[in-house]
């Protein structure tokens, strides 16, 4: 068997009907915003491949970081023991973080940093003798992980079906853009004063997987001083919107409410190594803090604090922080502002969203908005067949490129989202010809 014919026999691909999928390609080398395939092709990952790879691939200064932390100390068990990258990473994030966060708790991937500040903010209550605070509040469409506390708190749709009934339940009030936001602060205000709301989970500012849904930072700073007021503890999940990508280093520096508890995951090594953070308040914290063993924090996983993955995240925030990546955001989102007010005049687009270096263009299909909405997978091949990483999210095509990303290939990238759309034209509605169709 070759490579390919060996994937196919002992692979089973994330996210994906394998029946009828496309052969994956194989990428065989990545530097900077390039992935390279073994057939000698070239793709510019505009996606940071999940959104992890903020400096792009293969970044010497972070590889080195890992090499060096590897011929050290690989990995050491994390209760009882203890290491200087994690030590050091833990100092550095409540250095760049709102300074009223005070603890980092470890775990290694998105998910599981939302299922820990599910269980914090549970047993918060619980050690507290409140008993009767059980209950989550999230947003419509909010994603927040695959796992169960995480398919919980996230919309119920087809790829949770199957679990439905194990789920455990979850209020959810719209995400509150400008039209929304009365209903919201009426639902939020009503469900805050039934008195058993545990928490508050948000994506801030950006729903990343429901299609780069945006809103703006006043309405999250009202629904989380509501939230507060109301003794709810509010968590918000960075996971990708941290390390820049909207704008600032982390979301919640837009606003002036002070969340309770913020996940981290993706950017954090920069796509190097897996891990993920929880980091709560001091008050928090201290209703875990107790002569009592019980009142204790029973959660860990093999690699937590993996010791290579600390060194990554380490030297990927130091890149985070020089002048140069910083420039490098403002640059992105200034193309594209630039870019927003030029697609936006193309009658087959029904909305663009910029938050940061997030652009989201929202076409006007003859389809329904959703994730499998047939033009998805017809844009996607077309994209590649141009050396383009985009994967649209249904009708919604988003770019979260790399920050090293040069303004050549930011334009390749625009000219290519023009050409999707000439292209398929005839899957597109006119938004002048659907007036006409009305007034006809
Ligand atoms: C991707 C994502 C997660 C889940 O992270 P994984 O590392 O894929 O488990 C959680 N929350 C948000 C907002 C995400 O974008």
């Amino acid at each position: 068997m070759n490579l390919e014919e060996k994937d196919k026999a002992y692979i089973w691909h994330p996210f994906t009907q394998m029946k009828g999928a496309a052969t994956p390609i194989h990428i065989e080398r990545g530097e900077g915003s390039y992935l390279y395939s073994a057939d000698g092709k070239k793709y510019i990952d505009a996606v940071s491949s999940w959104w992890v790879n903020i400096h792009g691939h293969a970044n010497p200064y972070i590889a080195e970081s890992i090499y060096k932390q590897s011929k050290q100390l690989e990995h050491v068990i994390f209760a009882g023991f203890t290491h200087t990258p994690a030590i050091l990473l833990a100092e550095k994030l409540l250095q760049i973080l709102p300074a009223h966060f005070s603890k980092v708790f470890y775990s290694d991937n998105g998910s599981t940093s939302v299922e820990v500040a599910i269980k914090m903010a549970l047993q918060y209550w619980y050690n507290k003798g409140v008993k009767h605070k059980t209950k989550i509040i999230a947003l419509e469409n909010a994603y927040h992980g695959d796992t169960f506390g995480a398919m919980s708190v996230g919309e119920r749709n087809t790829f949770n079906a199957p679990f439905d009934l194990l789920l455990f339940e979850v209020y959810h009030i719209p995400i509150p853009t400008e039209n929304n936001i009365d209903i919201c602060i009426q639902k939020l205000h009503k469900l805050a004063s039934q008195n058993n709301i545990a928490a508050f989970i948000v994506e801030p500012l950006v729903q990343g997987a429901a299609g780069m849904q945006m809103y703006h930072p006043d309405e999250l700073d009202l629904l989380i001083h509501i939230a507060q007021k109301h003794d709810i503890l509010c968590i918000v999940d960075e996971v990708m919107t941290g390390f820049g990508r909207t704008g600032k280093n982390f979301a919640i520096e837009h606003i002036a409410a002070q969340p309770d508890i913020i996940c981290l995951s993706k950017g954090i090594t920069g796509g190097f190594m897996p891990l993920a953070v929880t980091i709560c308040t001091e008050e928090i914290y201290q209703a875990f803090y107790d002569d009592e063993q019980s009142k204790a924090f029973f959660h860990g996983h093999s690699y937590t604090a993996n010791p290579l993955s600390c060194a990554a995240a380490l030297a990927s925030i130091e890149l985070l922080l020089s002048e140069i990546c910083q420039q490098q955001i403002s640059f992105i989102y200034n193309s594209h502002l630039a870019f927003s007010n030029r697609i936006r005049r193309n009658k087959s687009v029904k909305d663009v969203r910029v938050t940061g270096t997030i652009i989201a263009v929202e076409l006007n299909t003859t389809d329904d908005s959703s994730y499998f909405n047939s033009i998805r997978t017809s844009i996607y091949d077309f994209c590649l067949s141009k050396g383009v990483l985009l994967r649209p999210l249904g009708n919604i095509i988003y770019i979260m490129p790399p920050y090293c990303i040069t303004h050549k290939e930011l334009e390749i990238i625009y000219n290519t989202i023009e050409e999707v759309i000439v292209h398929h034209q005839s899957q597109l509605i006119n938004v002048t010809q659907q007036t006409q169709l009305a007034t006809n």
